[in-house]
């Protein structure tokens, strides 16, 4: 990648930094005041627990990704495969600045091999 790839990766990775942050640091939505007869609000309040639960889950591991690609810029080592050690696709960084593996090694590690 050159330069001005790098720093575009660089702004696309801080931008989701700092979002991911927000997710994390929002309070999490707590049920507010039950309302007696009304299971569907019940359950509505549940789902939007659970939801919220998932999400911060998701943002704790996105930060994880994002951080570790920021630490790779940092080391010039961005852009290459941790797996393989093979080149990234450009295309592919630039939608996913924090992708780790390349995409067979992607597939890989999602089927635990
Ligand atoms: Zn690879």
């Amino acid at each position: 990648m050159n330069a001005s790839q790098l720093a575009a990766a660089r702004a696309t990775l801080e931008t989701a930094r700092r979002r991911l942050a927000d997710d994390l640091s929002a309070p999490p939505e707590t049920p507010s005041q039950m309302t007696y007869g009304s299971q569907a609000a019940a359950a509505s309040e549940v789902f939007a627990q659970q939801r919220d639960l998932a999400l911060r889950d998701k943002s704790g591991k996105g930060l994880e990704l994002v951080d570790a690609a920021l630490g790779r810029l940092d080391a010039g080592t961005f852009g290459n495969c941790l797996r393989c050690g093979v080149e990234i696709p450009e295309e592919r960084l630039e939608v996913l600045p924090w992708a780790a593996f390349c995409v067979r090694c992607q597939q890989l590690e999602k089927d635990g091999r």
